[in-house]
């Protein structure tokens, strides 16, 4: 039967995840899987904060996409290390593609790992890969109906940017009616409203994640 057998798959991954966040436990790291819809600015933000941190954390950047190393080329500029991963056509991560990326790291010398998800916003809800939490970023130019068609995505993640404020002038789209739908389907989901073309609002996310990064460390 059909549905026997994705159980089967989400629960093989769940083991591979569960044995991955063992590792990343030992090490004191802390791992986001970074999702949402192709373009919505993932790799811009992960520009951005790797730019705005990087004298206070050591960050490591695991970018999955379906074909090229574009994402991971941006990225390898800012001097940090950078694993791409190729999926192929799969259009999510799992656990066992980012276990295959360990010997890459020396995961000691790291405090943070941001793993940019393939640009999808159905199944890389679904898949574990090991991770403290997973992050959304949902851009205004999106609209405001996501959280009502991909409840999941918000349901999964513990926090959600909204990116891409400075175009709000030009679409239909309410920033309330986008927080109160996600939080009637995750009520502790963190909110940050940003934008990575002016800067607006990165602050505060920068302050967010160094002080969740650090409490981790000292966990
Ligand atoms: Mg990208
Ligand atoms: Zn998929």
């Amino acid at each position: 039967m059909k549905i026997s057998v994705i159980k089967n798959i989400l629960e093989a991954n769940d083991r591979i995840a569960q044995e991955n966040r063992t590792i990343f436990d030992e090490k004191g790291l802390m791992v986001i899987n970074l999702m949402s819809s192709p373009g919505a600015g993932k790799t811009c933000l992960l520009e951005k904060t790797v730019d705005a941190l990087k004298d206070d954390l050591r960050i490591g950047v695991i970018e999955g996409d379906v074909q090229s190393s574009q994402d991971a080329e941006r990225i390898a500029k800012s001097g940090i290390p950078v694993v791409q991963i190729n999926t192929g056509g799969a259009c999510h991560l799992d656990g066992n593609m980012i276990r295959d990326t360990f010997q890459e790291f020396n995961f000691d010398a790291l405090d943070l790992l941001v793993v940019e998800n393939v640009g999808n916003l159905v199944c890389p809800a679904e898949f574990k890969v090991g991770e403290d939490f997973k992050a959304m970023i949902l851009s205004v130019t999106e609209g405001d109906d996501k959280p009502a068609k991909y409840p999941l995505m918000f349901h999964e993640s513990k926090v959600l940017l909204i990116n891409k404020i400075d175009l709000l002038p030009y679409v239909d789209c309410s920033i309330e009616k986008i927080r109160e739908e996600a939080l009637k389907i995750n009520p502790h989901m963190i909110m940050f409203e940003i934008s990575c073309k002016t800067g607006e609002g990165l602050e505060a996310w920068y302050a967010w994640l160094k002080q969740e990064t650090k409490s981790r460390r000292s966990a």
